[in-house]
């Protein structure tokens, strides 16, 4: 780059005898902008150190959070893949391969089973980095699936949501898993078992406007933005302007439309509690 880094660093390295640090062994705080040892902050829960800040994390991750390690993922519906033949400036079926080559999953959301402080339950995650944690037919079928495998084995179901809405390339298809996923959760009130719902950042959309705010029990995750359309899209159609924690977990609470705001580190403990209490 310049005689500093190719030069004076080198000869810095080669007489204190140290390797330098490779940039992946760190990540960047995106609130405090305090840099984090990245296994320290796996060992926080990705929970920021400084300022507390809730990094958004895999559904891979938050399983292996909320499971441990065991558990068992079951295998969701296959759907029929680009049923529209959408393409914007890439073909979806292209954008599709990419995502699950990229997080090594079928589709947005893995549903598994397991046990939590002894307590057997289903979970279903949803994962932003698949598409934006969108929910096209394969999401919905996946929610379907987590909430028959609740009915018919007797178990509490959780769900945590992490999402921008509807798959848009699905187009109409994908706005009929809003009432598809409503009916799969409401089946679980007629037997009884317990639906969590568990919103961490961001659950906006059709996901926020679904199943997600029908949790027998609403739980946020700190600091998480959770709404239906975006601040500055409200904020231009009312011309007003907006509350500084806008759709931010605290100020839903204040306002009645969750049930509590959790820390990640006492999420376990607190749904565990939860489904002692309904159970
Ligand atoms: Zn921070």
């Amino acid at each position: 780059m310049n005689w500093i880094t190719n030069f004076v660093r080198p000869k810095l390295q080669a007489f204190v005898g140290k390797k330098e640090v490779p940039d992946n062994l760190w990540e960047t705080c995106p609130k405090c902008s305090q840099m984090l040892l990245k296994r320290e902050l796996e060992n926080n829960s990705f929970v920021c150190k400084h300022c507390d800040h809730h990094f958004r994390i895999s559904a891979k991750q938050r399983l292996s959070f909320f499971l441990g390690n065991n558990f068992m993922v079951m295998d969701t519906p296959k759907v029929k893949a680009d049923p529209l033949k959408f393409k914007d400036n890439k073909k979806y079926s292209d954008r599709l391969k990419e995502a699950q080559k990229k997080n090594s999953t079928y589709d947005s959301v893995i549903v598994a089973s397991g046990t939590i402080e002894k307590k057997k339950v289903t979970v279903a995650i949803f994962d932003f980095n698949f598409m934006g944690g969108s929910m096209g037919m394969a999401a919905g079928e996946a929610i379907v699936t987590a909430c028959n495998y609740a009915r018919n084995n007797n178990l509490p179901l959780i769900i945590f949501s992490s999402s921008g809405g509807a798959r848009m390339q699905e187009g109409i298809l994908s706005l009929m898993q809003m009432p598809r996923t409503v009916i799969a959760v409401n089946s679980l009130s007629k037997t009884n078992l317990p639906f969590i719902s568990v919103l961490t950042d961001p659950t906006t959309g059709g996901v926020s406007a679904s199943f997600a705010m029908l949790g027998d029990i609403i739980i946020a995750e700190k600091d998480a933005t959770i709404g239906f359309a975006g601040s500055r899209v409200i904020e231009e159609t009312i011309k007003e302007k907006l509350p500084q924690n806008f759709q931010k977990s605290e100020y839903l609470i204040e306002k009645g439309m969750i049930d509590i705001v959790v820390h990640r580190k006492e999420l376990n403990k607190k749904i565990s509690d939860i489904i002692e209490f309904l159970t």
